[in-house]
Formats: structure tokens, C-alpha cells, sequence
């Protein structure tokens, strides 16, 4: 049985008190899982290594079998290529006095004695074990492109056949394995089994910690691991994923529904804030406030106010507490006391900041924790629900709630979200701002969410998670229901020392957490405008898996880079069908423009405003199947001040562009860059967005929220 040898080998080298596999065991337990390697036989003494030269039959390769040396090249312990006995005694002779002068301490085992084999292309296979994210698959190109270039793709385990193929077909030396200058292709099902196996086999022995096949030579026909290498976990540091509770998320429904709330601790220096933003809250509010000084301020607001939480003369579902640190503690326990749904505390001062604030931190999550009680935070401003007047902020709107969920980790960017959405058209269901995440993760308001109804896109800004296997597996199921798109910060090294200062995480290296994000399903963004720009056109526009892009501008230089912004997207300009050109070229106005892809068509439509050669050329890229999506550059710099003299030729446009939307199955959406005219085109834009079409600022920006989109329908669709 391939696993009880498994099982077995590290036992043994358990009771050895190894972590490191020699070769020789390392390829043993590889071959029990049906990984194909070079096998090597153990030889004491020059004479078993002359005998089992024999046996394998010439050439053959001796190395080193030393638990004590991970790279075996450096001491001298690898010799090639031996092709009669007399080679393969010297071999052993010169191996053992070199690791005896190199490392005079290493425990020998002998050499190990494996087939020569042929030559193929050096490709590297790895495994390593995040801290995080658990279990992590590497796969590059042999030798300098992997230490110098960096060129490798990751993913995490476990590992799906589609994950294997895009990881091998991700890293920037792939023409080097595809047949280059007339050398055959390598067998790329062979290397994707091998990861695969190589991940099945980190889920079935957690114990390993990492796994080295380097190099695997590549063939093109099949694979083989020279050499391998194992680290073994040190007993007792597995950690089991802890699941998603349901009782957590029937406490945040609670929590993001509460009938009553109260508010502790609100003051003058806050402007009461947090009083002031339930002043649309629908339910009843009460305040809990013992300084004299701050009651006039508090009555004058009309809420009642009581001296403690226990003195409300009602039951409460969410508390916010502006409380000094010192006191968070024991506010947290009148609110178990008082039976409340959850509380978030703005107060902040806890693990981001000093030993003093992580032990009250720590006190903290262990009273929620034993409670069975909500803590959102510290460190944070906690939830906003539109619909039912529940605000974070007293900026922000309340009502007419949306389908757009935010998570965030700094209170910040979580507000400024969710002030600026609704300018773009993007309304909010329901948003959180987690802070330090002392008990409630990413992972269980991604959940919350996943769940609710009345979202149906997330937005999430991170800096960290606390439990990255968790965060991993829960992200992959929810993006197969809803998108997601992930703004992660700290994704440099200076940025990251700001991260552990902000909210207390741990720094993740950005190329194992971008693979996790797009493994998972999930949409990676790098700013502010790209999450607003995704969110936005996957609320407005239709949904496509095809890259084929159609592209109306009004004039020759913006056809120009609308082009090039769509191409340096990834996305395709392709040329349209004979039928499409046929019947361009029968009312087209050539004169001035021209038709091929991108249409330069002022000439044709008279900039937007001839609404039947508009009609007409929108609807020839709506029947042309080379064209999954259309972006219209409406020509803003040029028209937008005739568009405030003649607001009627803009509402023909509208009307137009509109009824194209939603008459179309494909994307549609429109740039309308503000070169002059800024304030006025604020007012178009929100007509845009009204009549439900999507408008970007630039074409850039339009170019790779589509790109985002498409790779994520495309995801979903297995492509
Ligand atoms: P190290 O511990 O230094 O990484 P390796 O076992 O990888 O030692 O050997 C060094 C190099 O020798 C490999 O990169 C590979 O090119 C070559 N090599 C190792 N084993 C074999 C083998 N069985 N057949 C052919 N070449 C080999
Ligand atoms: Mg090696």
C-alpha cells in the first residue's frame, strides 16, 4: 500500500529526529505516491555502490546521503555521468572526503546510486507551507529563472487540474517548454499530474512542510524528478481549519439588523458622532453616557440616555462604544451582560499599537468568545445598512439601498466606499468596517454576506487575514455564487510595516496572496478606482466570457488609444465579419473615418446626435460574432459643452445608448473623460448612470474593469 510506505518513511524519520529526507527517502515516499523519479538506492561502502552500479546499469550517479546537507552540489556530493566501476569507486571516495572536509558534522548515510538520466528541460516543482495559507505549490523553470528572475506561479493546495494548467501556463518562460526553435514541445499533461500529485499528497500528510523536486527534467514524452528533497512539520504544529460557524451568522444577522442599538460613550470631541448617524435609523435608540458634561449635548439630540447598559430599560441588539481603552474591557462585559447581539468598538489603542493594547485585546475576544457575543473590531467603525438607516458615518446616505456589499478592514477606506459609490451609480446593501478582527475575521462577514440576499456583488478591502486556509476555501465557494472583488494594501514592503502598525496583520508575500485571490475565483485589485470601476460594471453592464471588444470613438486620435488601452488590458480589437463591413461601407462616411475596428464614426453618427446611423452601427457590432463587448468613447472633450447649451441632444443620446443597453446581450458601456467641463459632466454621468449604463473616466480605467469582469466570468464559466 503506497500509503502505509508513506506513513512509514516519516515515522522512521520521526524516531530518527529528522525533519529533513535524505534523497534516498525522499524519492522512496514520491514513488509510493506515483510521482516518477530517478530512484536511488543507498549504498554504505564503495563496494554496495559498485554492486548497485551494476544493478541500475551504466552511467549512473552517486550523491551524497546526509540528512545534514540540504544542497548537496555545494559540498561536492553530486558526481554525473559514471560510466565503468573504477569511476563509480572514485566517485564515492572523492564524495566522502569532501563532505568530511565541508561539513565535518553531518551524519552520513553513504551515497545514494540512481540512473543517469537523459537530459530534458530543468523544471522546478515545489511545496511549501505558508503560515497562512497552509500548503502552497510552486512551479517554475530550472536554474537562473527561478533565482534571478523570479519567474514562478503559485497556487494553493489543494489543487484542481485547471489550477495545474494555468500555473504552468502562467509563468513567463512558457515558450521555452511549448517547442522552441524547433525543439519539440515537453509533455505538459506529464508536469501538470506531478503537481497535482505533489498537492494531493500535502493534504493527504499534512506532516510534510515542504517538498522540493528540483530539477524535474521535463520530456516530451513524460517527466522525472532528480532530485528531491522533504522537511517534515515538527510535531504538534498542525492546526485544523476551523470551520464557519452558522451560530456566527445568525449573530451578524442579528448585529446588521438590529430593532435597538445603543450608543456608549459619545461625546462633544466626536461631534457625537455616532449618535448623530442613527439619526436616520428606524428603530429606537438609546445612549449610555455617565459625564455630566456631555448630557446637554446628548439631550439636545433627542436620545435618552442612561447611565449604564444594564439601566436601558429594553433590550439592545448592537452596541457602538467610543470608550477609552481602559474601560473597553468592562463595557464588553456589561454588554454580555446585558444579552446584546454584537458591538463594535471604535476605540483604538489595542494590538496595532503596544503589548499593553494586545493583552486588553486578547481579554477582550475571550469575553466575546465565551459569551457567544459579536465583537466587531476594535479599531474600527463597524456596520452600515442603508436600508434601515444604520450609519457609520454621518455623511453617508441612508436609504435606497443597493446590491453592493463592502468589507473593510480600515475604517477609511470602508467609509470613503461608501460615500463615494453612490456618485457612481453604485449603491450599498450593506457595508463593515472590521478593524483588528479580534474575534469576527474577513472570513465570517464574507460569509454574512455570501449569505444575504440583498447582495449581490462584495467589495473587500484587506490588509490581512488571520486564517488564510479558512479566508481560502470559504472565498472559492462564494465566488462561484457572487463575484468578489478583493482591494488588498500592504502588497509592498514598506507597505507592509505600515500594515502591522494599522491593523495588527501579518504580512502575507504578495505573490502567494494574489494566487490565492485568483485560484479562489476572486477579482484582485490594487486601488481605490479599480474596485469602484469592477463593482460598477459588473452592476450595470451584461456579462461576457469572450475578449472580443468593439470600440466607437467619434474621432481619428481617441480611436487611436482607445485601441491601445484595450489591447495593453489583454483583450482582443479584432476585425468584424464580411457581413459587418458590408454594411458599414453602405452608409459609412468614410470621409474622415474609417470602419474597421475601432469605428471612427463622428463623421458617420454626427457626434452621437444622429441617433438612426447610431442606432445602426451599434446594432452591426451587436450581430457581429467577433464582438463579446462594446465601449463607446462619447467624444466628452468635444461635446460636453455643446451638451450644456442643448441638454435635448444629450437626452437623445441617452435615449439611444439606453435602449441599445438593454436591447443588447453584450456589454455595453461609455468613457466620458472630463478634459474640461468637469462639474458639468458630473450631472451627465449621473444621467448615465440613472438610465443603467456604465461610464468610466478615462479608457483605461473602462479597459480593465472589463478585463476584470471577463476574467472572472470566465472563471466561473472553467475557461
Ligand atoms: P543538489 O542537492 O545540489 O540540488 P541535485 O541532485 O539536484 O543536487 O544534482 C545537481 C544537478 O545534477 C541537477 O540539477 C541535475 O542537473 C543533475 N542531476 C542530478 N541527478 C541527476 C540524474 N539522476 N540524472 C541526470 N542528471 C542529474
Ligand atoms: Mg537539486
Amino acid at each position: 500500500m503506497p500509503s502505509t510506505t508513506i506513513t512509514t518513511i516519516i515515522q522512521q524519520a520521526r524516531t530518527r529526529h529528522r525533519l529533513l529526507l535524505t534523497e534516498v527517502e525522499a524519492k522512496a515516499l514520491l514513488s509510493a505516491a506515483g510521482i516518477a523519479v530517478a530512484e536511488a538506492r543507498l549504498a554504505r561502502t564503495s563496494d554496495e555502490a559498485v554492486a548497485l552500479a551494476r544493478e541500475v546499469g551504466f552511467p549512473v550517479v552517486l550523491k551524497i546521503c546526509s540528512s545534514d546537507v540540504v544542497h548537496k552540489s555545494d559540498v561536492g556530493g553530486v558526481k554525473l555521468n559514471l560510466k565503468t566501476e573504477a569511476e563509480v569507486s572514485a566517485a564515492f571516495a572523492a564524495i566522502m572526503s569532501g563532505v568530511r572536509q565541508a561539513e565535518p558534522t553531518a551524519a552520513v548515510d553513504g551515497v545514494s546510486v540512481q540512473p543517469m538520466a537523459k537530459p530534458g528541460i530543468e523544471v522546478i516543482v515545489g511545496l511549501t507551507t505558508d503560515p497562512q495559507f497552509g500548503p502552497t505549490l510552486m512551479f517554475g523553470l530550472g536554474g537562473v529563472a527561478v533565482e534571478v528572475l523570479k519567474d514562478v506561479a503559485f497556487r494553493l493546495a489543494p489543487l484542481t487540474e485547471h489550477d495545474a494548467r494555468g500555473m504552468i501556463r502562467e509563468i513567463r518562460g512558457l515558450p521555452l517548454l511549448s517547442g522552441h526553435r524547433g525543439q519539440p514541445a515537453v509533455d505538459f499533461t506529464a508536469l501538470e499530474r506531478v503537481l497535482v500529485q505533489v498537492s494531493a499528497l500535502a493534504e493527504a500528510h499534512p506532516e510534510i512542510k515542504e517538498l522540493d523536486l528540483n530539477p524535474i527534467f521535463a520530456y516530451a514524452d513524460g517527466c522525472l524528478a532528480v532530485d528531491a528533497r522533504i522537511v517534515l512539520q515538527p510535531e504538534g504544529s498542525l492546526s485544523a481549519v476551523r470551520p464557519i460557524s452558522a451560530t456566527t451568522r445568525t449573530l451578524l444577522d442579528r448585529t446588521f439588523n438590529p430593532k435597538t442599538v445603543a450608543v456608549i460613550g459619545d461625546k462633544r470631541a466626536n461631534n457625537y458622532m455616532w449618535l448623530r448617524g442613527q439619526s436616520t435609523f428606524q428603530g429606537k435608540v438609546y445612549s449610555v453616557q455617565i459625564d455630566e458634561r456631555e448630557l446637554p449635548g446628548i439631550e439636545a439630540l433627542g436620545v435618552p440616555n442612561y447611565p449604564s447598559l444594564a439601566a436601558v430599560p429594553d433590550e439592545i441588539d448592537y452596541v457602538m462604544t467610543a470608550v477609552p481603552r481602559q474601560i473597553a474591557p468592562r463595557i464588553l462585559k456589561d454588554c454580555v451582560e446585558k444579552k446584546v447581539g454584537g458591538a463594535m468598538f471604535f476605540t483604538s489603542g489595542f494590538s496595532e499599537t503596544d503589548d499593553e493594547g494586545k493583552r486588553l485585546e486578547q481579554a477582550m475576544a475571550d469575553t466575546a468568545r465565551a459569551a457567544g457575543m459579536a465583537l466587531i473590531g476594535p479599531n474600527c467603525m463597524g456596520i452600515y445598512h442603508p436600508r434601515i438607516g444604520l450609519r457609520n458615518y454621518t455623511e453617508l446616505p441612508a436609504g435606497e439601498p443597493g446590491t453592493v456589499g463592502f468589507i473593510g478592514q480600515s475604517g477609511t477606506h470602508t467609509i470613503t466606499f461608501s460615500i463615494a459609490a453612490p456618485y457612481h451609480g453604485v449603491k450599498i446593501s450593506k457595508a463593515v468596517s472590521f478593524g483588528n478582527a479580534a474575534v469576527l475575521d474577513a472570513s465570517d462577514y464574507l460569509d454574512y454576506l455570501s449569505a444575504d440576499d440583498d447582495t449581490h456583488i462584495i467589495g473587500m478591502y484587506i490588509e490581512g487575514v488571520k486564517e488564510g486556509r479558512r479566508f481560502f476555501s470559504l472565498l472559492r465557494q462564494v465566488t462561484q455564487r457572487k463575484p468578489v472583488v478583493i482591494w488588498k494594501g500592504g502588497q509592498s514592503e514598506p507597505g507592509q510595516r505600515a500594515i502591522s502598525s494599522h491593523t495588527g496583520s501579518l504580512a502575507v508575500p504578495a505573490a502567494v496572496w494574489s494566487a490565492m485571490v485568483r485560484q479562489a475565483g476572486a477579482i484582485p485589485v490594487d486601488t481605490f478606482d479599480e474596485i469602484l470601476d469592477v463593482i460598477k460594471l459588473l452592476q450595470f453592464a451584461k456579462t461576457t466570457t469572450g475578449t472580443g471588444v468593439g470600440l466607437v470613438a467619434m474621432t481619428g486620435g481617441p480611436s487611436v488609444i482607445i485601441t491601445d488601452a484595450f489591447a495593453r488590458a489583454g483583450l482582443q480589437v479584432p476585425l468584424l465579419s464580411e457581413a459587418s463591413y458590408q454594411e458599414l461601407a453602405s452608409f459609412f462616411n468614410v470621409i474622415g473615418g474609417s470602419f474597421r475596428n475601432p469605428l471612427d464614426s463622428g463623421g458617420t453618427i454626427g457626434m452621437g446626435q444622429s441617433s438612426q446611423n447610431l442606432e445602426r452601427l451599434l446594432s452591426i457590432l451587436d450581430r457581429d460574432p467577433h464582438i463579446d463587448a462594446i465601449a463607446m468613447d462619447t467624444g466628452a472633450g468635444l461635446v460636453a459643452g455643446h451638451w450644456q447649451t442643448h441638454p435635448q441632444a444629450l437626452a437623445g443620446l441617452l435615449d439611444t445608448l439606453a435602449n441599445f443597453a438593454e436591447r443588447s446581450a453584450k456589454p455595453f458601456f461609455v468613457v466620458l473623460q472630463p478634459f474640461a467641463h468637469e462639474a458639468a459632466l458630473l450631472s451627465v454621468r449621473e444621467q448615465f448612470h440613472a438610465r443603467g449604463i456604465a461610464t468610466f473616466p478615462n479608457h483605461d480605467r473602462a479597459a480593465r474593469a472589463l478585463r476584470f469582469a471577463t476574467d472572472y466570468h470566465r472563471f466561473r464559466a472553467g475557461m
